[in-house]
This record gives C-alpha cells, structure tokens and sequence, in this order.
C-alpha cells in the first residue's frame, strides 16, 4: 500500500476529515465511521505502515505507544475498570480492511470470545 492512496494516511494529513479523540506527536485516535460498540476509537499512528505483519523492531516503540494510549482513552471514556477490547485486524483473514496499522478500541458492553 503506497501511503499516497491511504485514507489513514490522509485522515492523519487533515485532508479527509474525522472525530478526532486525541492526538499527540505519534499517533492520532479518532472515532470509527462505522462503530461496533458505544465507544469505537481508531488509534492509528502517524507513520504509516501496512500491519502488524510488516512491523519491524523499528516500530516497537510505536507499537507500545499506541497501545498504553488506548488504555488511557479506555480510563477517560470511564469503561476501562468495566473492561474493553482492544483489537489488530491483520491481513485477510484478520479482517483486516485498511492497510495502515491501527489498534481498534472497543468499549462501553459486554463482549465475548472467541470473536467472529
Ligand atoms: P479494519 O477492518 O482494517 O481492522 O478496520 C478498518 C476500520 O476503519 C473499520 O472499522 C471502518 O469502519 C473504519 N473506517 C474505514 N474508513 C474510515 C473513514 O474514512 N473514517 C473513519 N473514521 N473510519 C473509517
Ligand atoms: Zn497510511
């Protein structure tokens, strides 16, 4: 995926607009267009890459970031002691639809597991 065609990419950029939750120097979180639970939040970080399976040692910190900053919404959105679920589609068969990584944030009911 060339981060020229990518709507992340672009959401980041500004130029295709979104509910932006939080943001800071490495990632931007905002609410998911098509939301699964009462609270939906997208964290994605600003550098773009495809997924978790072309992550290399060089995003480790990025990856830990975007991870401690779901769990600090999870804390401000009130559900976190409740619990949530925090999720990485990747590739096909992860259901994974948008090549820039992102870290799904879902809260606010009950979930089950196994998931779909
Ligand atoms: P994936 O299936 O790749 O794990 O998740 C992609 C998510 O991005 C989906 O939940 C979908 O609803 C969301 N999404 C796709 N396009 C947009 C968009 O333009 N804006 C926002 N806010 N969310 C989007
Ligand atoms: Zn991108």
């Amino acid at each position: 995926m060339n981060s020229e065609d990518c709507i992340f990419c672009k959401i980041v950029a500004g130029t295709i607009p979104s509910s932006k939750v939080y943001e800071d120097d490495v990632c931007l979180a905002f609410n998911d267009l098509n939301p699964q639970a009462p609270t939906h939040v997208l964290v994605v970080p600003k550098e773009h890459f495809d997924s978790l399976d072309t992550a290399v040692g060089e995003q480790k910190q990025t990856l830990g970031h975007l991870m401690l900053t779901a769990a600090e919404i999870a804390r401000q959105e009130g559900f976190a002691e409740a619990g949530y679920r925090v999720v990485i589609n990747t590739n096909a068969d992860g259901g994974q639809t948008v090549f820039h990584l992102h870290v799904h944030l879902l809260g606010g009911r009950p979930f089950v597991f196994p998931p779909g």
